[in-house]
Formats: structure tokens, C-alpha cells, sequence
């Protein structure tokens, strides 16, 4: 009987250390899974350490590690993509290098997939001991915001850990929009998924690239890629201030006739003079936000470049 191949795509930016301890984990579990064969797949993120020497290392030693070298710095998003692309297994899976998705899952999400009923097996993080408790209070808030204003859902915790059929990742793979916010395109493309839960483990070695504030850009790039609530919400905006303008009119035209002009008022003039420039500049950002995404998209820049490969 052949065996049943599972490709595993490790996106790497900077993770010199990490590598042969991941290798050395994915072997562990390999030897409990006899009837597959592992081809991992990881993508240099233009790292600025030796982690290309280190795959390259790996890449001489054993011929399922194979390499994809990026010319920069192209993020997550665009080396899953890759990833996906020269992936050739039966069943794919997406795993961080920094063993934070624990790989004695994948025996289970191996068993659970080939039984046929689930198209893909995910994995959630139901705690986040370790993580700063401002981190974990915004993470909840976007979570429940984004899921209120998008027919998309994000679930809560879930990780980019998960094992694929073929079929799915064809389905990622047809959406090839250049701003990827791949916790919604995986929801986005169907099929049925099954969670798994495990408790959030800290990086073993190396250290995290996201900031608070990169974090926070992410979630509204998150945001503008999947609902268009905010637009609604300008619009309604806006739409409020000129009935609350009519209202006004008619109550100082109302005032003028029986009570005369005076010249006093001066105050809620630049109340709502400044109020209504506010207002209209914040609409105004945030129609540019959708803007800039569909310039971004329309000018069709490959998703990753590619300097060398195996
Ligand atoms: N990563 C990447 N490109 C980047 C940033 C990160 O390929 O620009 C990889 C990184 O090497 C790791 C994974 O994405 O394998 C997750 O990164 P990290 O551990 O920093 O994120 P966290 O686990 O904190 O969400
Ligand atoms: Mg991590």
C-alpha cells in the first residue's frame, strides 16, 4: 500500500534556533505515524539571520525538508501562500516554526481527516496563559467586534494550525486576493472544520515579531478585508448629521421669526462647525482605508517573489 503523503508548510522569519528543534519534534512524530510520509516545506520570510543556511543545512541531511527562499520580507500571509502552492500532498498542514502548535496533535488530525467526514481539522487555543492580560482583553474585544460586523466567522482563539484535504487547499489557493487575512479565508472557503483544543503554550526559543501595535494594524486590515460595516457606518453618520442640520434650520428659522435674530450663538456654530469637520475626516479615513486596500489589490503585484528553491 503507498503510503498517504502530508505536506507541512512552515513559514520562518528569522528562526535560526527554532529549525532543528522542530525537525527533531516532526521526526518523534513521524515514527508514530507509519502509514504517511511527511514533506515539509519551509519558507525563508527574508530572514535577516542564517536560518536559509540552516535549511539548506537540513535540506542536504533529508530530502523531504525542502526549502522556499523569498527575495524579502514578505509576511506570514504571503509565505503560507507559497507554502500551499508547492505543496504536494494528500493533506496539507500549516504550522508555526516555534513549536507553539504542538505537533502530538497531528496524529489525532491525521486520524480525524482520513475518516472522511471533515475537510479540515483546526486547532483553538482555549486559554492564553502566558500572554500580557491587555493583549488578551483586545484580542477578545476584536474577536467578538469582527464577528458582529462580518458574515465571516472568526473563531475565537483559533490558530492557522490545521490539516487540510487537497481539495480545501485548492480552495485557498483560488483566493488570491494580495491582502490576505488567512484566519477569514479559511473560514471563508467553506468545508467542514473541526476544532481541537489545547492550552496556549510559549515559544520555545527565538522570539515573537508581532508588537501591540502591529497587532493592532492587523486586526483592522482583518476588519476591512471581511465586512464593510464601517463604510454603513459612515454613511449613517453622515446621514444623522444632515437630519440633525435640518432640525436645527427649522428651529432657528422658527426662532428668527417669533423671537427676532440675535447675534448670540456664536458657540454651537463652531460646536458644530468642528464637530462635523471631525466627523466628516473620520468617514473620510475610513473610506480611504478601503480605498487603499482596492489600490493595493488592483495593481496585481505578485503575492511573494521567490529568490531561490529546492
Ligand atoms: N513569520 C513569518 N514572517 C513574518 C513573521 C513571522 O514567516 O514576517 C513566521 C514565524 O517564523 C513563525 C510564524 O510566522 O513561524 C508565527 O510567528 P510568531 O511566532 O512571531 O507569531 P505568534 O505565534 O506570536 O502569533
Ligand atoms: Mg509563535
Amino acid at each position: 500500500m503507498s503510503k498517504n503523503k502530508i505536506s507541512i508548510v512552515v513559514p520562518c522569519y528569522n528562526e535560526e534556533e527554532m529549525i532543528p528543534l522542530f525537525l527533531k519534534e516532526i521526526k518523534k512524530q513521524e515514527k508514530k505515524m507509519p502509514d504517511v510520509q511527511f514533506e515539509i516545506i519551509f519558507i525563508n520570510d527574508g530572514s535577516k539571520d542564517t536560518t536559509l543556511s540552516v535549511l539548506k543545512r537540513a535540506h542536504s541531511k533529508n530530502s523531504t525538508v525542502h526549502y522556499i527562499s523569498f527575495s524579502r520580507n514578505f509576511g506570514k500571509e504571503a509565505a503560507l501562500y507559497a507554502g500551499l502552492e508547492h505543496s504536494t500532498g494528500h493533506y496539507v498542514v500549516v504550522m508555526d516554526v516555534d513549536l507553539q502548535d504542538p505537533p502530538e496533535l497531528l496524529g489525532e488530525m491525521y486520524d480525524l481527516i482520513t475518516e472522511g467526514e471533515y475537510d479540515c481539522i483546526g486547532t483553538r487555543r482555549v486559554t492564553r496563559k502566558g500572554e500580557p492580560p491587555i493583549r488578551s482583553y483586545f484580542a477578545k474585544q476584536f474577536y467578538s467586534l469582527i464577528n458582529r460586523i462580518s458574515d465571516t466567522e472568526i473563531v475565537d482563539g483559533a490558530r492557522d494550525y490545521r490539516m487540510m484535504t487537497r481539495q480545501m487547499v485548492e480552495a485557498m489557493l483560488n483566493v488570491s486576493e494580495y491582502n490576505r487575512f488567512s484566519k477569514g479565508i479559511f473560514s471563508w472557503v467553506g468545508f467542514n472544520t473541526k476544532f481541537l483544543e489545547y492550552e496556549n503554550k510559549e515559544r520555545m526559543a527565538g522570539k515573537t515579531t508581532w508588537s501591540f501595535w502591529s497587532l493592532f494594524k492587523y486586526s483592522v486590515d482583518g476588519i476591512v478585508a471581511f465586512s464593510d460595516v464601517p463604510l454603513s457606518i459612515a454613511s449613517m453618520i453622515g446621514m444623522l448629521s444632515f437630519l440633525a442640520s435640518i432640525f436645527m434650520a427649522l428651529f432657528f428659522f422658527i426662532r428668527t421669526i417669533f423671537w427676532g435674530n440675535s447675534t448670540s450663538g456664536w458657540t454651537s456654530i463652531v460646536v458644530v462647525l468642528l464637530g462635523l469637520g471631525g466627523l466628516i475626516l473620520l468617514c473620510l479615513g475610513i473610506v480611504g482605508k478601503y480605498v487603499g486596500k482596492i489600490y493595493l489589490e488592483v495593481k496585481n503585484r505578485p503575492i511573494y517573489i521567490i529568490k531561490e528553491k529546492t
